[in-house]
């Protein structure tokens, strides 16, 4: 990063030394033609005056792991008039306000305006450009200029974000990796004499644009593709109010997709669906910020019974509980006068470990949180990394929202111990389980890969290091076997695929306030249960209707996983 800044300093500083020469070159030039040949431009100019027109540079595309361009750019023209270089008024009236299909009158006011240079219309499509050129009016200038376009408009929409008409980054990555991306503008320079002619005879001085470089990402536009339509589709079955989904690879923190349904337009992203259409202009930019934002990243939500998995992971590493031993679960425990119930008000009966986990039986894990006692388990939240921020490279990442160690008395250490009573981002649940089960390293999950110039040389390859460990090579193996049991026989059934071998948890979580009767269903999965490949976690908040992660979040895992293992080769196992 330090690097490439200095590098592209060095190189602005060389091109403004040229243009300086360049100056310098034709202000000796202005002089010899005014000392030398006076007698010829005497009549017609004291004065020269630079007048100076935008070349604007191509911006980078972004570009999937396999080659698809998912933001490229459109030439598009942008029309300016010089008023004193206008011969025929009238005819550059009729012809602007007939190619650009714009109210006559308006377009007078600008041709008729005494300026330096107007302005008439920017992002005008290069075939109606062309046309206006093919008149050759003088004092009209017609300017090659670019226009973002995302081919699959809404695909990935708040993880790829968009620019305003500054070719500035807004949100996402376009934000993120805005430097990168966005080149430098060139630059005609011309003379003119005091009454705005130009000088013919002094010509013009061009700083060609720069183009920004390419940004490979590791989006696979497949998986997104179809991850996409699958959480519409869950959408829709649940009549749920949102759908968000992340598939990434457990091993490296390499981010497939990053799903947040509803998207929204990318060719057109100011524009609200019709119903807000009667709201003031400060509700419309909040509603507008809300349907940018990318809630994977920037809300945290209450995970439930899926923290199970973190609850386990320490309880292996403190060796506080063995696979085999004993609980009986009577449908509630009691804690400190609190009774808290399980999911299973008749309760599981007798059950060992592994059965606990496969029926994600609440009692055990209160006792496995007791076990460790608040400062341990928050020791290893610690040793997990899952109280900050995870660092993927997007703008606007929120924390875990914890409880203060200080105030964790047994009742919070009880609900913390089966993920109530605190809330993290669905990129740091992933994050965390993936840096649990893929033998212990903690993981940065991240899009960008590398950028590259328009001739295909890399420039930067973006380096994302190993954060350090979070549990031992066997806990991470015994978690993985546990949560293949889950998959397997336990309640997370829905979640299996046919051929494979997949790892998962499943949770009911309600929104806040509790008692809302709003639920949150989700399932976090993996494959091949022995060797994780791929992870992904989905979330559907306030599904209608039956609202169990097991029974309509895990099928939605399954169906991915279907689809994407075959995809991304890995073989079938049994
Ligand atoms: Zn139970």
């Amino acid at each position: 990063m330090e690097r490439l800044r200095i590098y592209t300093y060095r190189k602005t500083k060389m091109i403004g030394y040229l243009f300086i020469l360049a100056l310098l070159f034709l202000c000796f030039r202005v002089g010899y033609l005014m000392i030398f040949r006076a007698s010829h431009y005497a009549p017609r100019a004291v004065e020269v005056e630079q007048r100076e027109r935008d070349i604007k540079a191509a911006r980078g595309r972004i570009i999937d792991r396999n080659g698809t361009i998912l933001a490229s750019n459109k030439t598009v023209c942008t029309i300016s008039v010089i008023h004193s270089q206008i011969e025929d008024e009238d005819a550059v009236i009729d012809c602007l306000s007939k190619e650009l299909e714009s109210d006559r009158g308006e377009i007078a006011k600008k041709v008729t305006k005494v300026s330096s240079i107007e302005k008439i219309k920017s992002n005008v499509s290069k075939e109606v450009g062309d046309r206006i050129r093919s008149y050759e009016l003088a004092g009209v200038k017609v300017d090659d200029d670019y226009k973002r376009y995302y081919p699959y408009d809404s695909l990935q929409s708040k993880v790829l974000g968009f620019t305003g008409g500054d070719n500035q980054g807004i949100i996402g990555l376009e934000s993120r990796y805005d430097s990168y991306l966005q080149g430098q503008d060139g630059k005609i320079l011309t003379f003119t004499d005091a009454k705005g002619i130009e000088i013919k005879e002094l010509g013009e001085v061009r700083m060609e644009p720069e183009a920004g470089d390419d940004l490979y990402v590791s989006l696979d536009y497949n998986i997104c593709e179809y991850a996409t339509q699958l959480a519409y589709q869950t959408m829709l079955n649940h009549q749920a109010s949102a759908v968000e989904m992340i598939v990434m690879n457990p091993q490296n923190g390499e981010i497939y997709a990053m799903v947040n349904v509803p998207e929204f337009s990318l060719s057109d992203p100011f524009t609200l669906p019709q119903e807000y259409e009667s709201l003031s202009e400060e509700e419309k930019s909040e509603k507008r910020n809300e349907m940018w934002r990318n809630t994977c990243i920037s809300d945290t939500y209450e995970p439930g019974s899926t923290f199970k998995i973190i609850t386990t992971a320490a309880a292996l590493e403190a060796d506080v509980v063995s696979l085999d031993e004993q609980f009986h679960c009577n449908g509630s425990i009691t804690v400190e006068d609190t009774r808290i119930r399980c999911h299973k008000t008749t309760g599981h009966g007798s059950e060992d470990f592994t059965h606990a986990i496969m029926n994600s039986c609440n009692p055990v894990f209160i006792q496995l949180g007791l076990r460790l006692g608040a400062e341990r388990f928050f020791d290893y939240f610690e040793q997990f990394q899952m109280l900050g921020k995870t660092g993927v490279d997007l703008p606007g990442e929120a924390g875990t929202i914890m409880h203060k160690l200080e105030n964790v008395g047994p009742v919070e250490l009880a609900t913390i111990s089966f993920g109530q009573s605190f809330q993290l981002t669905p990129i740091q649940m992933a994050t965390t389980v993936s840096s649990l089960i893929n033998g212990g390293t903690r993981i940065t999950p991240h899009i960008a890969v590398e950028t590259r110039n328009r001739m295909g040389e890399k420039v930067h390859t973006f380096s994302y290091e190993d954060q350090g460990r979070t549990v031992s090579e066997e806990t991470s193996e015994t978690l993985r076997y546990l949560l293949y049991q889950v998959v397997a026989e336990g309640t997370g059934k829905n979640g299996q695929v046919e051929g494979y071998s997949v790892g998962g948890k499943t949770a009911t979580s309600q929104m806040l306030p509790r008692g809302s009767g709003k639920y949150i269903a989700s399932f976090i999965g993996f494959a091949p249960a022995e060797d994780p490949q791929v992870l992904a976690i989905v979330i559907i908040h306030e599904p209608q209707g039956i609202y169990y992660g097991g029974t309509i979040a895990a099928p939605v895992v399954s169906q991915l996983f279907e689809n994407i293992l075959p995809y991304l080769g890995i073989e079938q196992q049994k």
